[in-house]
């Protein structure tokens, strides 16, 4: 629905582009041009690029599948983001050339695959068709946005934009909220995650090749408590967009509101505790594909990932029993080997973590099933945990761990109830064959993005706008129409979240 007042709602819902072809991994040509390319890239040294000279301590960057050195990182300083600080400057070029500059960098990543792919594997653990993905959806956010900033015409940015983004997405989210400031004309002051430097360093690099003025974007790797703290506590900043977890988004929020201008938004896409339920109408052999790659694919690592299962009590025995058995044709290893479906969590912290809470349910004999993991690098075995229902989890638990709860049919309102108690709204994932339960239960929910009879992860830019209410998010969603109104200064008369 176009909200009232917006003037092109046909351009802004159908802008002029196409998404990604991506790459067909069925095609051993395909295949053996990526190996060869993959192979042959050499990651570069991340660093601070910025208007200025940059400072601060170099580190190592470790790939966590193998707990080797894969590079260094140069991390900023206060020095350092106090020189960026200065050096920004809104990106004034007309809207027509900042959206040509970004089809450009669209083209860049492109070409550029083998090095991105290669960094994906070794700093962040990715297999390759989830390196296939982000790289196509970084791609996509490129051109979608170029293309929405055109329909929207020239409009008055904010001004000094900081960007903080996740390492489970280091490339696409990365660029998705550098693109839609840039879009706009803002100056980005970038932070990416901690864990994963190098990714967002290949990224700028090639923003910067394709036409991006580094006063423009300006790239601060470093740590959440210096350069993170600064980027949200500095009053010369005019917004910030942050995806991570509910409690930083918090820490951001109140940063803002005692130091930066009222009007600054923050624009956040945090966690979620996402629930698919499966009644006993569905067919259960696609409900379980649907469980195990929601649950399970990227280690469980994504914020749209599967943590709770409801299932109608009477297939519940035999439903559990297929997801056992598919849990057990899933194959953990080296990110970089074709055979392996589930690669390595970010890191030590992570695999203690997860791995604790996975023992714990062991104890309480809550475990229904779990996978031994390789003895090496920070792999987490996917396991498999009963609990009463989704009230009984503490957090969300950022890994391949799914628990599943049963249903009585006379119970569906409750667990619809419980669900929305939670206060999370991200994604969530209905698997049935009666058509006029799907719009009643998708109405009740306050959920973003809500997929019936398929897997819940891996929301297309321009087809499925992606972001969560209540605690999962601010609104507006990435990849959509409406993205783009809160990085201008009233952008448009009645542009809204
Ligand atoms: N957009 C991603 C998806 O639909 C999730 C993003 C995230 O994990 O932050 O799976």
């Amino acid at each position: 629905r176009p909200p009232a007042g917006l003037s092109k709602p046909a351009d802004l819902f159908a802008p002029e582009r196409t998404n990604s072809t991506g790459f067909d991994l069925s095609d051993e040509v395909t295949l053996a041009r990526i190996e060869a390319a993959r192979s042959a890239a050499v990651l570069p040294a991340a660093r601070p690029l910025i208007a200025g000279e940059a400072s601060g301590v170099t580190v190592p960057v470790t790939n966590p599948a193998t707990g080797a050195e894969i590079g260094t990182v140069q991390e900023a300083d206060t020095d350092c983001v106090a020189l960026a600080l200065a050096g920004a400057a809104p990106w004034d070029a007309p809207v027509s050339t900042r959206a040509e500059v970004l089809r450009r960098a669209a083209d860049l990543y492109e070409e550029n695959f083998g090095l991105i792919f290669a960094a994906l594997a070794r700093e962040a653990g990715k297999t390759l068709p989830d390196a296939v993905g982000e790289l196509r959806e970084a791609v996509d956010f490129l051109r979608y946005y170029a293309a929405q900033a055109e329909a929207r015409g020239e409009t008055q940015p904010l001004g000094r934009v900081t960007a903080i983004s996740p390492w489970n997405f280091p490339l696409a989210i990365f660029t998705g909220q550098i693109a839609a400031a840039l879009a706009m004309g803002n100056a980005v002051l970038a932070k990416p995650a901690e864990q994963t430097p190098i990714i967002a360093a290949i990224g700028a690099e090639l923003l910067h090749k394709a036409g991006v003025p580094v006063s423009a974007l300006q790239l601060l790797p470093g740590q959440g408590g210096t350069v993170g703290a600064a980027l949200t506590s500095d009053p010369r900043i005019d917004g910030v967009v942050f995806t991570g977890s509910t409690e930083t988004a918090q820490i951001i929020r109140r940063s803002m509101a005692a130091n930066l201008a009222p009007e600054a938004p923050l624009i956040a896409e945090t966690g979620g505790l996402n629930a698919m339920i499966v009644d006993s109408t569905a067919l259960p052999e696609q409900a379980v594909r649907d469980v195990v790659a929601s649950a399970f694919q990227s280690a469980g690592q994504r914020c749209s990932a599967l943590r709770c299962l409801y299932v109608q009590e009477d297939v519940a025995p035999h439903l559990i029993a297929m997801i056992r058995g598919a849990m057990e044709e899933l194959r953990l290893g080296d990110p970089w080997s074709l055979a392996t479906d589930v690669g390595p969590v970010i890191d030590t912290e992570a695999r203690d973590q997860i791995a604790a809470y996975i023992a714990a349910a062991r104890a309480d004999g809550r475990l229904l099933h779990a996978l031994t993991p390789p003895n090496q690098g920070t792999f987490v075995a996917p396991a498999m945990i009963e609990v009463p229902g989704i009230s009984a989890l503490e957090r969300e638990v950022f890994g391949p761990v799914l628990h599943v709860a049963r249903f009585a049919a006379g119970d569906l309102d409750q667990v619809i109830a419980a669900i929305n108690a939670r206060g999370y709204g991200l994604t969530f994932g209905l698997h049935t064959r009666i058509d006029s339960r799907v719009q009643d239960i998708a109405d009740r929910l306050h959920i973003g993005n809500v997929y019936v009879n398929r897997n819940q992860i891996g929301a297309v830019v321009g087809s499925q706008p992606f972001g969560g209410e209540g605690l999962s998010g601010t609104g507006p969603k990435a990849g959509g129409p409406l993205y783009l109104s809160r990085f201008a200064r009233a952008a448009m008369p009645g542009a809204m979240d």
